[in-house]
């Protein structure tokens, strides 16, 4: 926003001391035509109209005065021209108001900020209809100070900075107006993974802390009690190093470190591949895992790694939440430009209230709160597939089970 003033300051006094130059320069011109003029005239007293040449010369004079305007003019407009597709293409609303209030200019971002479209001739608070944002506009005229407020739009989760700076000139005011809801999001955002970090880091260190001091106090001279303590230690120490690796990855994706290498890859094939890497797994625990995909499904556009990654996340967490004798069954099927990929099981199912805020990151639904788990999982396999052009969500029945979908545009 300061930048942005700083520019509008900058460029109006570019303008300003433009516009002073060329009105010196023009002054002069007229200056000199009117003394031609005069000559012409005073010459014409006498002579006119047989002197020939004062005539042709007063007119050759008006004609360059002619030209000489003309190229003003078009210059004049040029500069406007710009300032004004500068003003169009701002991503921050500007508005200009007299000393009354009334606009008599606001560009298309105001227009959007105030959803309102025909603003011109109406007064800033018809406008605006924001009673802090108007109380700064009030203030500014009547300090004749910048004042500079913030609001949050109720019923549209908006939040906006206006910036009032008083217009010496015409005794009104300059109204910049700025968005900085995506701003207060991804502050919300870092907050909330801040915290969340810290929550998790806490249960681990806190374990390790009580398991190093109880062996320290005497266990270690219980050769069995003392292996018992350190297989807890290095559970806990592998769950950290999961969640510092899965940190990362995140990390890494969310910043666009890790580029996709896209080829043409077949979905049954890549379901296949993801249910061996995962078919021991599901044995011990007493489910059945199967494949159901056509071989003349579209290849898909995707770095199979990736997707792999995707689909054995998933497939870890419905073997996870499914009891012995359950099914996990990987789906794929065509759907207009995308293939429709998805991962079934007959387990405990997601409560109706987690099912949107699963793939934060660190959410866990109440039920798996105090097992492992770091709640990265499907937010790591969210990025993957939108890194893709897909879409992941998931539908569940509590006690039925669930089924994790998720979309990849087909190569053609
Ligand atoms: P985690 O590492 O804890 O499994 P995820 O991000 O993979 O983290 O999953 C987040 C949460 O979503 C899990 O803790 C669990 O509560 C829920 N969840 C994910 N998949 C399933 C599933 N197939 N059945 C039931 N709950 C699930």
């Amino acid at each position: 926003m300061i930048w942005t003033l700083g520019l509008l300051s900058v460029l109006s006094l570019l303008l300003a001391a433009w516009l002073g130059w060329r009105f010196v320069r023009l002054r002069r011109r007229l200056d000199d035509y009117a003394r031609t003029v005069r000559r012409a005239a005073w010459k014409g007293n006498t002579l006119l109209p047989r002197d020939v040449p004062a005539l042709e010369e007063l007119s050759n004079a008006v004609r360059d005065l002619v030209a000489e305007l003309n190229d003003q003019f078009a210059e004049v407009d040029g500069e406007r021209g710009k300032l004004a597709a500068m003003l169009d293409q701002m991503t921050d609303g500007v508005l200009i108001a007299d000393a009354n209030g009334q606009i008599s200019f606001l560009n298309p971002a105001a227009e959007r900020l105030f959803e309102h479209y025909d603003a011109v001739g109406h007064t800033v608070a018809e406008v605006v209809r924001q009673h802090q944002l108007v109380e700064a506009w009030q203030r500014c005229q009547e300090s004749g100070e910048v004042q500079i407020e913030s609001v949050e739009l109720p019923g549209r989760h908006q939040f906006l900075q206006l910036f009032a700076i008083p217009e010496r000139h015409t005794s009104g005011s300059l109204l910049m107006v700025q968005d900085l809801t995506r701003v207060r999001q991804l502050e919300t955002v870092r907050r909330d993974f801040i915290s969340n970090i810290s929550h998790e880091l806490r249960t681990p260190l806190a374990s390790l802390k009580a398991l190093t001091e109880t062996l320290n106090e005497g266990a270690l001279d219980d050769p069995p009690a003392a292996r018992r303590f350190l297989q807890r230690i290095e559970t806990e120490v592998d769950a950290l190093t999961q969640m510092a690796a899965e940190l990362l990855e995140l990390s890494r994706i969310e910043s666009g470190h890790v580029p996709l290498k896209l080829k043409n890859v077949t979905p049954d094939r890549l379901l296949e591949s993801a249910a061996e890497r995962m078919r021991t797994q599901a044995e011990r625990a007493g489910l059945g895992l199967r494949v159901e995909a056509g071989a003349d499904l579209p290849p898909v556009r995707a770095d199979a790694a990736r997707l792999e990654q995707v689909l054995v996340n998933l497939i870890h967490n419905a073997v996870k939440f499914t009891r012995p004798g359950g099914e996990v069954i990987l789906q794929a099927g065509a759907e207009r430009a995308f293939v429709r990929f998805a991962v079934h099981d007959t387990g405990l199912g997601i409560p109706a209230e987690d099912l949107a805020r699963i793939f934060e990151r660190f959410y866990k639904t109440d039920r798996s709160r105090s097992g492992g788990g770091t709640g990265l999982g499907l937010s790591i396999a969210r990025h993957i597939v939108e890194a893709h052009g897909g879409r992941i969500w998931a539908e569940s029945v509590e006690s039925q089970g669930s089924t994790f979908f998720f979309t990849i545009p087909t190569a053609a």
